[in-house]
């Protein structure tokens, strides 16, 4: 399965990618992931990126795009791949489309996790990630079982932090960003026939997920 999931920042992508490749043995690429990584590990590529990371901007669509371009080459993608943050505007979906059309791929499904702005800004200043594993924490909706400043996932126990993009600053910036450059793709998708709506409204990451694993399950056995 070939699998975009698409939503605002705190939308819960990183939750359900992560559940998602789980599910369906394919490896989750998060481009956000990536990038903080190269930050941290002070590379030069991070360097590079530090400034739109940092402010909440989109890192420019050719330097992501040669990322993602070299991820796709790694052999466990043979049997698809879950996509987290990326495409994340039109350029990049296109540019997608073409990597995938010269290996003779094409996408399964574009998942959209809708959720209201109000409740993204709530999310994201409450969002906690491991760094030893990535798993993704909400002091408010998805606290860890431990004091609320350890993984809990077994074998882990990283201490959490708080993603220096998180601030309300910040995600304020990346919400009109996403209004602005990213939505624009759900049309794209739409238009293309790939599009499934999954709106999140009061529900948790299990009920998201139940909606989520739905769809795709529907896909494989059509
Ligand atoms: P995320 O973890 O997906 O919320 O991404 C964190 C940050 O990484 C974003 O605010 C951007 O600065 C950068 N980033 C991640 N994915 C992309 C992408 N597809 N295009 C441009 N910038 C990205």
């Amino acid at each position: 399965m070939r699998i975009v999931l698409l939503g605002g920042p705190g939308a819960g992508k990183g939750t359900q990618a992560m559940r998602l490749a789980e599910e369906f043995g394919i490896p989750h690429i998060s481009t956000g992931a990536y990038f903080r990584d190269q930050l941290e590990r002070e590379t030069e590529l991070g360097e590079r990126i530090r400034v739109f990371m940092d402010t909440g901007s989109l890192v420019p669509d050719e330097l992501t795009c040669e990322v993602v371009e070299s991820r796709l080459k790694e052999p466990d993608c043979v049997r698809g791949y879950v996509l987290d943050g990326f495409p994340r505007s039109l350029p990049q979906a296109r540019i997608l489309d073409q990597l995938l059309a010269a290996r003779g791929e094409t996408l399964d499904v574009a998942i959209d996790l809708e959720v209201p702005d109000e409740e993204i800004i709530a999310r994201l200043t409450a969002r906690r990630t491991c760094p030893a594993c990535g798993k993704i924490f909400n002091l408010k909706f998805d606290p860890p079982t431990s004091d609320g400043k350890r993984c809990d996932r077994t074998g882990c126990d990283g201490s959490l932090v708080t993603r220096a993009d998180d601030t309300e600053e910040t995600v304020r910036e990346r919400i009109r960003i996403y209004h602005q450059t990213t939505e624009p793709i759900i049309k794209y998708y739409k238009e293309r026939g790939l599009l499934h709506i999954v709106v999140e409204g009061a529900l948790g990451p299990d009920e998201v997920f139940d909606k989520v694993e739905e769809v795709v399950h529907s896909l494989s056995r059509t």
